[in-house]
């Protein structure tokens, strides 16, 4: 499918709009109220450090709501505003943040259903509006919304469709796209219904392994099973990666995106030499600012004298989890929680989720005598929803000593 072609076509119809309804500065200024946070303001300008008897909490100096997330969300409430009486639909949650979603859904805006990852949209019906989210949606689906005569409100991220420009280049070029993400996630599912052969890795691991096929130390069949549900259809690993360009999920760990880009840059090297590496390998990091930025000021936090870290986001978030897994790295005691509800006031518990693990309850969460919290929270989520996880944990220091 020329999917660049299906864009212009898409782009040009009077049923399709990426650019919202208000302006800028009103969106800003209707989202402060909802979402920011007075107490996480002053915390700001007190140089990102709160203390409260026993307690002091130390934030990231960058974290929350990033402007790609804040873009979609007012793009989303504006929609209802400017059809108050029309069917609205998201084809998936707008943002990774329970607390946004749910505020959605009192709006009456509605989600597509998904069973086993396949989405019915058998409800949605010709002048209905659908919203697609920041992290954009596949080819497939916005070709089906457009024939059944919806009106397509798209929020998706610039820079999440900056990666697709990229992909569409791989396959333009005749380049296999290897794509550094979650291959079950929203974001790397439409990025690979933009590209044409492309082949998903989840981390260095997995780079490593086809970086030995491609130097002739793996085995085809064992490749095929492994990369069964991450490949495009057809893909054949001895034909499809003498040509390659990297491209990746916005929101991945960007130390590992640059490793991997580095690693096929010099596999190919290797195999080709320097007067041909032009013509097998495409770098492009197409990490976002936001999530550098935030990936940065955890690097900056984990080397504060922590006791423990609380890490605020939704739990299917990846950016998020990327923050965790900076915690974890340094073996500092962190908690990866998706709302505030989350710490128990009354017997000073937590319910978070481990790295990969399930839901778990710890009991004596905040310990006795003075303690250190470092705190950050992923692009989805919104200042109030910090504010409270810190008086949560002011409430607890005060019950306990
Ligand atoms: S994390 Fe980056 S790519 Fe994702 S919405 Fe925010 S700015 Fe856009």
């Amino acid at each position: 499918m020329d999917t660049q072609a299906f864009k212009r076509s898409l782009h040009h119809s009077d049923r399709y709009n990426r650019r919202g309804f208000g302006s800028p500065t009103k969106r800003a200024q209707a989202l402060e109220k909802a979402y920011q946070s007075s107490l996480i303001t002053s915390i700001r300008d007190n140089g990102y450090l709160l203390e409260h008897g026993r307690l002091r909490v130390k934030l990231a100096q960058a974290f929350g709501f990033c402007w790609g997330v804040e873009r979609a969300v007012a793009m989303a409430y504006e929609t209802r505003r400017h059809y108050p009486n029309e069917n609205i639909w998201i084809t998936n949650e707008i943002i990774h943040n329970p607390s946004v979603n749910d505020h959605l859904r009192n709006m009456n805006v509605r989600f597509i259903s998904a069973e086993n990852g396949i989405k019915d949209f058998s409800d949605v019906g010709e002048g209905d509006v659908v919203i697609l989210p920041a992290f954009g949606a596949t080819v497939q689906e916005m070709q089906l919304l457009h024939e059944r005569g919806c009106h397509i409100i798209d929020t998706t991220c610039p820079w999440v469709s900056k990666v697709w420009h990229t992909v569409e280049k791989h396959k333009k070029h005749t380049f296999t796209s290897i794509i550094h993400g979650k291959v079950k996630h929203e974001e790397t599912l439409a990025t690979s219904s933009f590209a044409g052969t492309y082949l998903v890795v989840l981390d260095l691991e997995e780079a490593q392994y086809v970086s030995n096929y491609i130097i002739g130390k793996g085995n085809r069949n064992e490749f095929l099973k492994r990369f069964a549900k991450a490949f495009s259809p057809g893909f054949d690993p001895d034909r499809d990666l003498q040509r390659i360009g990297v491209a990746n999920q916005t929101t991945m760990l960007k130390s590992e995106t640059e490793e991997i880009g580095r690693l096929f840059e010099i596999t190919m090297l290797e195999k080709y030499g320097p007067a041909e590496l032009s013509e097998h390998f495409l770098a492009f990091n197409t990490i976002c600012d936001a999530t550098e930025e935030r990936q940065d000021a955890m690097f900056s936090l984990v080397d504060e004298p922590l006791d423990m870290l609380v890490v605020i986001g939704g739990f299917n978030s990846s950016n998020t989890t990327h923050l965790q897994e900076i915690a974890i790295s340094r073996g500092i005691r962190s908690f990866h929680i998706d709302t505030p509800e989350r710490i128990g006031e009354v017997d000073n518990s937590i319910t978070h989720k481990p790295l990969g693990e399930d839901l778990l309850t710890e009991k004596n969460f905040l310990p006795n005598g003075k303690i250190s919290v470092g705190i950050t929270s992923g692009a989805s989520t919104p200042d109030r929803v910090v504010e409270h996880v810190i008086r949560k944990l002011m409430g607890l220091s005060q019950q306990t000593d």
